[in-house]
């Protein structure tokens, strides 16, 4: 083949009359992938902002498929604004960095997602913010360790592992009287639970900032790591926005589009895994070998009056939670036996992260978490559950071969 025309071969495949199918409108947004996008001309190109979502500037700022994914979790959440970032820990990062400077505090429930512990003491310190944790049981703890110094208080609903549901409103209402930000971590909610900009329903009180760990339910797999900021005020967007470009975030366009695809089941998986959590937890507190079982819409379980006012009224009055929730064994079984339980379990698999379609079983070692005082809680080991999708009646057969081969009962 002579020179030329092999030049002219390979500029043929890139610059080639390509348009996408005429009257192909399917549904299901397509995968965009690209780091350039082409502009026509100069001024185009300077007329674009990389801020707003009127046009595409280039990969990093976004895409057709991450700006739909992006309003579709504005909208989830009740928000208005929503940046990705590639994992659930990147949008609690990113928050912070983007909001917190040298000499400014933050405040963390003492049960909150153990890795943002370890962000805020590690990485935070060393950059000059200051932290503190507070008991979110106890809102005038709380309103008693803000400072003129505090700029951001974290919020979960229920706590990490040990499921502690707080008074949500009370908190946020405790940081507004102050002029204090703050940012939910709503993995837990996912949207569906309660609106978090909206707690009480008549749009008068809600959080500043949602992040989401969009590993969890919205993927649905458990096999695509993501995060989501969520706003509702411009101006905090920008904030959160300016710092998310200059940490140089962004998705891969197939993990976006396998979010997408799992979005319209989100509320039905959800539903199923709460439904099959709440009959394994009853199940799971007639054993003898169970001291305390810790899910937020059983009575008893620390918070439930909380999580009954915020949740109660969904689903007919059944109320809304995820599938997850924790026992403690009781302390007359020894931490190894704890270890046997979990490791004679066949359909609960061992592993971190939860929302997915396998049920999965982790036991924790809470002294080893951080300091921390828990009376609310019974002596034993803290062993935490999340229900996946399959058949209820295996997975507490599953519970009951375990139990009755390592705790005889
Ligand atoms: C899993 C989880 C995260 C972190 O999400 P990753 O995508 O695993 O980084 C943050 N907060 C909560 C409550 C979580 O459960």
């Amino acid at each position: 083949m002579p020179h030329d025309a092999a030049d002219r071969i390979d500029t043929r495949l890139i610059h080639h009359g390509y348009r996408p199918p005429e009257g192909f409108e399917a549904p299901q947004p397509p995968v965009h992938k690209a780091s350039t996008v082409l502009f026509p001309n100069v001024a185009a190109m300077r007329a674009r902002r990389w801020q707003d979502k009127s046009g595409y500037t280039y990969g990093l700022h976004g895409t057709p498929t991450t700006f739909v994914l992006e309003e579709r979790l504005a909208t989830l959440e009740g928000g208005r604004h929503c940046l990705l970032v590639p994992s659930g820990l990147a949008a609690i990062t990113t928050t912070a960095l983007a909001l917190l400077g040298q000499g400014d505090e933050m405040l963390l429930p003492d049960n909150v997602y153990g890795p943002s512990k370890a962000f805020a003491q590690g990485l935070l310190a060393r950059y000059g913010v200051r932290f503190g944790y507070y008991d979110p049981l106890d809102v005038r703890d709380l309103a008693g360790k803000l400072t003129d110094a505090t700029r951001l208080v974290w919020l979960e609903a229920p706590g990490s592992v040990t499921m502690e549901f707080p008074d949500l409103p009370g908190l946020v209402r405790a940081c507004r009287a102050r002029g204090v930000a703050t940012a939910l971590d709503n993995t837990w909610g996912a949207g569906l639970a309660f609106a978090p900009f909206d707690l009480l329903g008549d749009g008068s009180l809600g959080v500043d900032v949602s992040v989401h760990a969009l590993t969890k339910y919205p993927s649905g797999g458990g096999d695509v790591l993501m995060g989501s900021i969520v706003t509702r005020d411009p101006a905090l967007h920008e904030r959160l926005q300016r710092g998310h470009m200059h940490l140089g975030l962004g998705v891969g366009a197939n993990d976006a589009e396998a979010v997408l695809r799992a979005l319209p089941s989100l509320a039905l998986r959800y539903r199923a895994q709460d439904v099959a959590a709440r009959a394994l937890a009853r199940w799971l507190a007639q054993q003898p070998a169970v001291a305390q079982v810790l899910h937020p819409a059983l009575p008893g379980a620390p918070g439930h009056a909380h999580w009954r006012d915020l949740c109660g009224a969904a689903h007919g009055g059944d109320g809304a939670a995820a599938g997850l929730f924790s026992v403690v064994i009781d302390a007359r079984h020894a931490g190894a036996r704890v270890d046997a339980f979990c490791d004679a379990l066949r359909l609960f698999r061992l592993g971190y992260s939860w929302g997915g379609p396998t049920s999965l079983v982790m036991p924790y070692d809470l002294p080893a978490m951080g300091p921390r005082a828990t009376p609310h809680l019974a002596a034993g080991t803290v062993v935490r559950f999340a229900a996946g999708l399959e058949g209820l009646d295996d997975l507490r057969a599953d519970l009951a071969q375990a139990m009755h081969s390592v705790f005889g009962s």
